[in-house]
């Protein structure tokens, strides 16, 4: 075992592209933003299922942090990190082997898209990660200073959709489109 890191920061930190690298680095690692310790989703080998796999816990048992801030808080990870980045690598294939090869259009067809399918499936769970992380870099949802009185805040476990919210959850005024 190497030397145990001690990484209690609740207090925010100034934002900076190495707290962005770091972030960065820990939800490409599916760990919390906060502590990056502990894992955004559950061990695959307690997953019931692929929807079970991709649904991130309830919060970080470490640290408390809460992952998923408000329901429907994931939509926008998916439809725009990760869709979005598969898409793009659709269109780098589609145009890298309209490039370099003849192949018919259903060929060229199932080679742009298997990958896209692939990709998407195990890039699922990072583009959560990657939300929860920007999510949180953009607007630290972090304790105040004082409330943090040495003790790591205990969580309630991992239970979800435990009834009435623990923490009030804040509106994202920053998603607001006008
Ligand atoms: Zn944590």
């Amino acid at each position: 075992m190497g030397p145990v890191i001690k990484v209690v920061s609740n207090e925010p930190e100034p934002r900076s592209w190495r707290l962005a690298l770091r972030y960065l680095g820990r939800a490409m690692l599916l760990r919390c933003p906060v502590c990056g310790k502990s894992p955004i989703f559950p061990p695959l080998l307690s997953t019931r299922s692929l929807r079970h796999w991709f649904m991130p816990l309830d919060g970080c048992p470490r640290c408390g942090y809460a992952y998923e801030r408000e329901p429907g808080y994931f939509l926008a990870s998916t439809w725009v990190i990760n869709y979005g980045t598969g898409s793009v690598l659709g269109i780098i294939i589609y145009v890298v082997l309209d490039f370099t090869t003849r192949l018919p259009i259903g060929e060229l067809l199932a080679a742009v898209l298997t990958p896209i399918v692939l990709f998407n499936l195990l890039f699922a769970r990072h583009s959560k990660a990657l939300f929860i992380a920007l999510d949180h870099f953009s607007d630290p949802h972090e304790k105040e200073p004082g409330e943090d009185g040495g003790n790591l805040p205990k969580p309630e476990g991992p239970t979800r959709d435990s009834g009435g919210p623990a923490e009030p959850v804040h509106p994202e005024p920053e998603f607001i489109h006008h």
